[in-house]
Parts: structure tokens; C-alpha cells; sequence
């Protein structure tokens, strides 16, 4: 069994230099002291140490799941060795200032960098990701003290972090949370209740985990209004930052996970013994919020880690149809002749180019997505408010979007193997395991879309679709002055302006009070928004394809050929689905609605 490159480098640097032009950012005063050269070096960088550290250790991971022994997790070396060389190259602070040690990379750089780590070991990610996302918390909204004695050691590669929201009984509906906090003379506070599915909840490998945990103090208000946010140490933490004091936090079980068995899954209980220690995060009541700062980073690293494992399969199985012969084409009689190889069937080469349209396009929206992360630091307000209403807006498809179909790409992966694809002897099954854990984490994708119809396409009156749809407008009108793309350019334009309708009808059909019937066509509005946000990405790769086809060089050739074929493919074959999600939505189909329980 051969590896296959992680991600293809080339389809990387065209995402970052010749779509996004990340070179851009090197104009904001944060990066001055950047430049594509040191872009490169941390994402090779990043690429030496998945390939040496955490690739090799990528099956011995999923064989041997972390064990619980004598309270504690173990874990296989393997997993430390790699944070080690993780946190010693830097990675954990590769957002941080020059001065608490960091690299000060774009958040788009940083997700490169991710992508080579999520692509070889989506197990053993998990655990700095998590750390990570807990320190651009409390990098935000924590006080001077908590920043120095739970961010800095997180930064530094000493602490990790956990996110602590799920319950036993409350996971899609966090309003519904029951652990509570109550105030100490001291201002501190304790914490009593359970937390369900915690990833990275309790392990040996740092010396500290923050625990960032949603929980209701005495007397708030129900419902969402009511959550507030704790920081809850594993080990107490001195006044002079030094490790205190054992926190009761009680490891009870782990759970055993069909996949990214690397990362330790968890139920954690807090005050069993009356005297769990937690610190209030900035104000009372307003947790929710603050936790949506870590969750939407984390969703697109969802949404992107998804489709790493979409790349890794696509590209094992397109190495396997190069390989492999079998079979003639239909009108090869001769039973003498050579078998041709896999990717010589047409149908092969369907599924190879759904599994590319798929995780191509979804990898472009979310390394677009990222640099809107960035532009947050841009001197134009305009600039940085429309940014931030185009990434609230596109948060949820790439979370949703991304992972439904990277998976249906890792279908498409094993089935490209046949039979072998179904054994453990090949890799794209463990692809397909580790990668099915993201429609369901960080909010499902059934909520995700829910979010997206019910409130992100709403917002401020619609104006993050309106945005995203001009942008849209903006390729198409490129597109249409060039011959050979004015018939996709027509086409996407159509499905624009079917989205827009499509919105208004869905909005005036909640206004008039049937928000229930609309919202129930959510996965549908999912479908549609998520479709022409993809076949965006392809046009947009097609028309940089065509301009730079004419000076391209014999090796450039192909790939850009490769794109242009890809974007006919999508625009043939997927796109056309967008008018069934559209009638199903404006018509706000009741065909789910009204099924009845007892008719099952
Ligand atoms: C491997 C793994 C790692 C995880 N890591 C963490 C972690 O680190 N921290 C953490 O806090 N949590 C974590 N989770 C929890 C995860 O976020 C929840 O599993 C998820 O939010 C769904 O909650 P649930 O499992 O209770 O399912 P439920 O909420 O019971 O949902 C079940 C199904 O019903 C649907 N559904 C529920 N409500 C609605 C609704 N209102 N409308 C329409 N459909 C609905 C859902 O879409 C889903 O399909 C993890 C889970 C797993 C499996």
C-alpha cells in the first residue's frame, strides 16, 4: 500500500497566489514582515512535520484507541511526539504576536498550514485545534490575569484547551444545559453538572487543560440569555502562575468513536466533590456569544478538516485508477487484449471528477472564507464590515456544505477501490470513518442549515447574500467577456437570480407565519445556496484557468485543462440540481411536514 501526497500543492499555491492573491495582505502593518517566501516556508514546514510526525502514526492511532487506566487516558507516544515537534516549530502560536512568541501568520496561511496536518492525522489535530480556538477566546474576551495564566501557557505549547458545551441531555439545544455556576465571595465561582462528547477532555499531555465551559449561574434568565462562560482548570492555577491544586473535574468515561480515534472523546463530571473552581469570562450571561467566537473558527476548521479527508481519498483513489487495470471499453471484443486501467472507464472518471469538483471547490470557498478572517485587520471599514457579513453568511455552508460532500467524495473514494476500498488494508475507509463525524459535530448540518435560511440569510435584511451574490455577479460578468465561458456564465447568473427569488419567497412565506412549514425545507436551501456558492468557485477557477492558459508552460498545461473540464463537469451535472432545491423551498414543500409519527 503507497501514500499519495496530502494535498496537492499545486491546486494549494493556485488557491493562494492566483485566485485569493494572498499576497495582498502583505500591505497590512501585521504582516509587513512577511512575505510569500515565509508564507511558503511554514506551510513546507508545516508539510516536513505531518509527513514525518503525524502521518506514520495516522493506523496505529485508529487501531489502538485511547484507554482509560487507573482514571487516567493513555494515548499512544506516537500522539505526544507529534505535538512536541507541533508546538516546537511554533504552530500553536502561529496567529500570536511576534511578542507573546508568535508567528503572526494571516489566518489563511494558518489554515494552509492545518490543512497538511488535518490531511495526515485528523486524530491527532484535534487536540492543538482545540487548545488553539480556547486561546483566540481568551485572547478577545479574557482579563489581563486570565490571558497570562491559562492563554499564554496554551500559545506556548504547555497547556491544551477544551470547548464544553454538549450535556447528556442537551446538544443541538444548548438552551437546555442544566450545570450551573454560583458565586463565591471571592467572585469566583463553582461549578456542579456533567459535559457529554468532550474532544481532548482529559489526557496527560500538557501540563494544564482550560476547560472553556457553558454553564447557568443561580437566577439567570432562561433559555440561551442565560449561559455564561467559565474558564475551568484542570489544575488550579497560582497567583503567580504556577500549577496549584488537582480542580474537581472527574474524567467518568470515554466514548469509543467509529472514527478520529486518536482524539479522546470524554464525559466529564465537575463538582462531584463540591469544590470545582471556574472563572466567569467577561460578562454574565452573554457565554453564548462569547462561545461563537470559538465555534465559528472552529467550524470552518470543520468545514475544511472535512474536506482534507475528501482530498486524501481523492487523491489515493486517483492514484489507485492510474495503477489498477481492469476490464476493456464496451467495444473491445478482443478478450486477448490488454485490460486498460481504471481511470480509462468513463464512469471511473465520473466519480473522480465528483470527488475533484466536490473538494476543490469546497477547499477555494473556505481558504476564501479564511482570508475574509483577515480582512478584519483591513484600514476600510467597508472593507471589514462587509467581510464579516459575506463570513457570517458562508460560515455555515462550508461547515455543512463542505463536509456533506467530502464525504460523498470518500464514498466515491472506496468505491473507485471496489472491493479493496471496503478493507481495512486500504486507507479511504478510515477516511470515510474519520470524516463522518463532521456533519454531526460543531452543530449538525440539519441545524447548520437551519441557521443559515432561518437567520444568516435574513441578517440586516439579507445583506451578506445580497453581497455574496454580487460577488458572484461580478465573476459571471468576467466570465461572459471571455467566448469560451459565456454559456457557464449565463448559466450561474440564472442560478443567482433564482437564489435571490428564491430567498424573497422563503422570507415573505416566514413573515406571513409559516415559518415552520419554510424551515423545514431548510436542507434544501442548504442545497441551493451551497451548489452556486461552489459553482462560483469553479467559475472563478476556470476564468484564472483560461487567462493564464496561453503563456502556461508543458507542466501548467494540464492542470489548468484540468480545471476548465471540472467546471464544464460541475456546471453539466450538479449545478441543474439547484432548480429542484429551489422549487421544493419557494414551494415550501410539505411533503416532511406533514408525515405523521404514527404513519411510519
Ligand atoms: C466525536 C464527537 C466530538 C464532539 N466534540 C464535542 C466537544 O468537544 N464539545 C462539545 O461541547 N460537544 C462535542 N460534541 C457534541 C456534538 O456537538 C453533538 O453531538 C451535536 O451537537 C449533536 O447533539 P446530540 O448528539 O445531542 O444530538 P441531538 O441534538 O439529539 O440531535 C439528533 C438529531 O436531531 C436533529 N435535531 C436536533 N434538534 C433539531 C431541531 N431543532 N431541528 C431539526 N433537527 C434537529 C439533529 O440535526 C440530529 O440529526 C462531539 C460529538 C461527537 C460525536
Amino acid at each position: 500500500m503507497s501514500t499519495s501526497p496530502l494535498i496537492d500543492r499545486r491546486h494549494l499555491d493556485f488557491i493562494l497566489y492566483e485566485l485569493l492573491g494572498v499576497q495582498r495582505l502583505l500591505s497590512y502593518s501585521r504582516f509587513t514582515e512577511h512575505s510569500r517566501d515565509t508564507f511558503d516556508s511554514a506551510i513546507e514546514l508545516a508539510h516536513q512535520i505531518a509527513v514525518e510526525k503525524f502521518l506514520p502514526h495516522n493506523r496505529k492511532g485508529d487501531l489502538h484507541e485511547p484507554q482509560m487506566v487507573d482514571g487516567k487516558v493513555v494515548l499512544i507516544p506516537e500522539i505526544a511526539q507529534a505535538l512536541d515537534a507541533f508546538n516546537g516549530a511554533g504552530f500553536c502560536a502561529a496567529l500570536c504576536d511576534y511578542d507573546q512568541g508568535g508567528m503572526q501568520l494571516p489566518f489563511v496561511v494558518t489554515q494552509a498550514c492545518d490543512s497538511m496536518f488535518s490531511a495526515a492525522n485528523a486524530g491527532t489535530i484535534a487536540y492543538p485545534a482545540l487548545a488553539r480556538a480556547a486561546a483566540n477566546l481568551l485572547a478577545v474576551y479574557g482579563t489581563d490575569l486570565q490571558k497570562r495564566n491559562y492563554m499564554q501557557p496554551i500559545t506556548e505549547g504547555r497547556f491544551y484547551g477544551t470547548m464544553c458545551l454538549s450535556e447528556p441531555q442537551a446538544g443541538s439545544s444548548l438552551s437546555d444545559i442544566k450545570t450551573r455556576a454560583d458565586v463565591q465571595p471571592d467572585g469566583s465561582y463553582r461549578i456542579t453538572g456533567a459535559k457529554m462528547w468532550i474532544s481532548a477532555g482529559d489526557h496527560e499531555l500538557g501540563e494544564n487543560i482550560v476547560h472553556l465551559l457553558l454553564a447557568k449561574i443561580a437566577g439567570a434568565p432562561a433559555g440561551v440569555r442565560g449561559i455564561s462562560l467559565f474558564i475551568v482548570p484542570r489544575w488550579r492555577v497560582n497567583s503567580d502562575g504556577s500549577r496549584g491544586s488537582r480542580n474537581d473535574v472527574q474524567l467518568a468515561g470515554l466514548n469509543h468513536k467509529m472514527g478520529q480515534r486518536g482524539s479522546v472523546n470524554t464525559f466529564l463530571k465537575f463538582g462531584e466533590q463540591g469544590d470545582c473552581y471556574g472563572e466567569l469570562v467577561g460578562t454574565a450571561h452573554q457565554g453564548l456569544g462569547y462561545m461563537f467566537h470559538m465555534m465559528n473558527e472552529e467550524r470552518i476548521g470543520v468545514g475544511m478538516g472535512a474536506v482534507q479527508q475528501g482530498s486524501v481519498g481523492y487523491q489515493y483513489s486517483l492514484k489507485y485508477a492510474r495503477e489498477r487495470r481492469q476490464g476493456r471499453h464496451p467495444d473491445q471484443k478482443d478478450p486477448n487484449s490488454q485490460p486498460v486501467r481504471l481511470i480509462e472507464h468513463a464512469d471511473v472518471r465520473r466519480m473522480l471528477l465528483m470527488q475533484k469538483c466536490y473538494v476543490e471547490g469546497a477547499q477555494v470557498l473556505g481558504f476564501y472564507a479564511s482570508m475574509l478572517v483577515d480582512f478584519a485587520l483591513d484600514p476600510n471599514e467597508i472593507v471589514r464590515n462587509e467581510s464579516h457579513q459575506l463570513l457570517e453568511l458562508l460560515t455555515p455552508i462550508i461547515k455543512a456544505w463542505g463536509s456533506d460532500y467530502s464525504l460523498k467524495a470518500n464514498e466515491l473514494a472506496i468505491q473507485i477501490l471496489g472491493g479493496y476500498g471496503y478493507t481495512r488494508e486500504y486507507p479511504v475507509e478510515q477516511c470515510y470513518r474519520d470524516n463522518r463525524i463532521n456533519p454531526i459535530h460543531e452543530g449538525t448540518n440539519g441545524i447548520q442549515a437551519l441557521d443559515l435560511l432561518g437567520r444568516k440569510a435574513m441578517l440586516q435584511n439579507g445583506a451578506g447574500l445580497k453581497l455574496l451574490l454580487g460577488k458572484i455577479t461580478e465573476t459571471c460578468a468576467d466570465a461572459a467577456a471571455l467566448e469560451s465561458l459565456k454559456a457557464p456564465a449565463a448559466q450561474l447568473l440564472a442560478a443567482v437570480e433564482l437564489a435571490a427569488a428564491t430567498t424573497r419567497a422563503a422570507a415573505k412565506r416566514m413573515a406571513a407565519g409559516d415559518v415552520r412549514l419554510v424551515l423545514a425545507n431548510a436542507s434544501h436551501y442548504m442545497t441551493l445556496l451551497g451548489h452556486v456558492s461552489i459553482a462560483w468557485t469553479w467559475l472563478w477557477q476556470a476564468l484564472v484557468a483560461t487567462r493564464a492558459l496561453p503563456g502556461a508552460n508543458e507542466l501548467d498545461r494540464p492542470f489548468y485543462e484540468g480545471k476548465l473540464q471540472a467546471c464544464r463537469f460541475f456546471f453539466a451535472t450538479e449545478l441543474p440540481l439547484v432548480e429542484q432545491a429551489a422549487r421544493l423551498v419557494s414551494g415550501a414543500d410539505d411533503s416532511a411536514f406533514a408525515m405523521q409519527d404514527e404513519w411510519f
